[in-house]
């Protein structure tokens, strides 16, 4: 029924009871595309946790054993504020393999959702902001490694900067980093991506489209990747408990049909993650998720018909 592949598995939801990261907003995306008629089960592939090597062409061995060993001083749990525990690392393991398989989907059928993934505060030695492993990351690194890509871009529209990802990927030419986020907002310090682009806070629809439209062509006439990975975060919205920018929903839909188009104009295949959303209701978060998928299904059938 979609014209690309969805990656989810059960596996995802971290389980946090009533912490204010919605984990099992990952099911409920998934629900909804299934239980609307906009997805058919058929559509949905399960993905294996990714392996070590995968891993650690991105991570330290320090860290992964650290959490594999569940090994984490008082100060690492308390940065990565959610627990630490075999569950919790089997899902990031899962996350980052969702995000290598939907990598691999988009490269056929010009796009592919992760329903997860996005965890762009992880650093190689470290977590953060409730991100374990960058699987992302780990996703790019693979597919270089397979020679499926040479290099690729990550253009991240989640409210907070993606210091991970420019950490990572700082001195390595093959990846460029874009990131539009608020300023005044964790993470405190920003290591530098290629493009950052800071917002004041309460920045609303028409100034941040511009804005990211602007960033975006002037991103992909410099630089020509044969993927886009997109962290499609649904807390730039206006009613997001840890978001200070006033999105509404009209306009993050027309956040992310920007990215499509000029990605699919440009012939670059897209493979999305969803990275963050704290809204109030859980239903705007999930409602703001599916709306990623339908602008990439309708941004498809829009430039390929
Ligand atoms: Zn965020």
């Amino acid at each position: 029924m979609l014209p690309f592949k969805i990656v989810y598995h059960d596996g995802y939801d971290l389980q946090l009871g009533a912490h204010v990261f919605p984990s099992q907003k990952f099911r409920l995306v998934r629900d909804a595309l299934v239980g609307q008629g906009l997805a058919d089960p058929a559509d949905i592939l399960t993905p294996q946790p990714a392996t070590d090597e995968d891993v650690l062409r991105v991570h330290t061995r320090e860290w992964v054993e650290k959490l594999q060993q569940n090994r984490l001083t008082a100060t690492e749990r308390m940065r990565l504020e959610i627990p630490c525990s075999a569950e919790t690392v089997a899902a990031f393991w899962l996350a980052a393999g969702g995000s290598i398989l939907a990598a691999r989907c988009a490269l056929q059928d010009k796009f592919a959702a992760n329903l997860g993934g996005g965890f762009h505060h992880a650093f190689p030695g470290h977590g953060e902001g409730f991100c374990m492993l960058h699987d992302v990351a780990i996703a790019i690194r693979r597919l270089q490694s397979d020679g499926a890509i040479r290099n690729a871009m990550v253009v991240d529209t989640d409210v907070h900067q993606g210091n991970g990802t420019a950490a990572i990927f700082a001195s390595d030419r093959s990846v460029f980093t874009l990131s539009i986020h608020q300023l005044n907002n964790y993470p405190v310090p920003k290591p530098a991506s290629d493009l950052d682009i800071h917002l004041d806070d309460c920045t609303e629809d028409e100034e941040y489209l511009n804005l990211l439209g602007q960033g975006l062509k002037e991103s992909l006439d410099r630089f020509q990747p044969d993927l886009i990975f997109y962290i499609a975060g649904a807390d730039p919205y206006r009613e997001d408990q840890l978001g200070g920018l006033w999105l509404s929903l009209g306009g993050l839909r027309r956040r992310d049909e920007l990215v499509f188009g000029e990605a699919l104009r440009r012939g670059i295949p897209v493979a999305i993650t969803l990275a963050g959303g704290y809204a109030r209701r859980v239903e705007d978060t999930v409602r703001i998720h599916v709306n990623t998928i339908l602008a990439a299904r309708d941004t498809s059938d829009a430039v390929l018909r």
